[in-house]
């Protein structure tokens, strides 16, 4: 089960699980107001959610983390995305209004991409996240075995021809397809439908 919340410029996905689900992707920092009401207009409390996941680290992907690891929520952080969970801490230093603090990685769960059916199906999710480094080197795709893609922002795949001398794009597309997704979600677009 997949619920959209929207309460910014990015695209938030919520999964659920048997227990707890996991949010993907949050929107800048400050949006926690907005966020809240989001996740009441589609009915998930905030123990609903177990853990929060960006699919990369871009400011815009991952600003409300550290809010939400103070309410309880865990981070479950991919190892390819160790070095980049910082990154937008100049960013967002730079506006003092945002009193942004910073994601203590110490306390993620921090799984590999060859380890994530396993971590998911403990919280009843069946599905895999890939690496899909087209967009940025910290993306991830998830892929859930009810036949959905979420992929951030990496580029549609109606643009894989347009990028036609991306081979890192052709690949992770690939990637992607050989789990027969029915619809891809992404982070700023509609979702499409295979
Ligand atoms: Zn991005």
């Amino acid at each position: 089960m997949i619920k959209l919340l929207r309460y910014g410029n990015t695209n938030t996905y919520f999964v659920g699980g048997e227990n707890k689900g996991i949010l993907i992707d949050t929107d800048w920092a400050g949006t926690l107001p907005a966020f809240y009401k989001a996740l009441k207009l589609c009915n998930i409390r905030i123990e609903d959610i177990g853990y929060v996941i960006a699919t990369h680290y871009h400011p815009d992907h991952m600003g409300l983390i550290s809010e939400l690891n103070e309410l309880g929520i865990k981070l479950l952080l991919v190892d390819v995305q160790l070095d980049y969970v910082h990154f937008p801490d100049e960013i967002f230093n730079r506006d003092t209004k945002l009193r942004y603090t910073p994601i203590s990685e110490n306390d993620a769960a921090v799984i590999s991409c060859a380890e994530s059916r396993t971590f998911l199906a403990s919280l009843g999710i069946s599905g895999e996240m890939i690496h899909t480094p087209a967009h940025s080197e910290d993306s991830v795709s998830i892929l859930l075995d009810e036949g959905a893609a979420i992929v951030g922002d990496l580029p549609p795949f109606d643009t894989v021809e347009a990028y036609n001398e991306n081979e890192c794009l052709r690949k992770c597309w690939n990637d992607i397809l050989e789990h027969h997704p029915k619809v891809v979600y992404y982070s700023h677009a509609n979702e499409r439908y295979f």
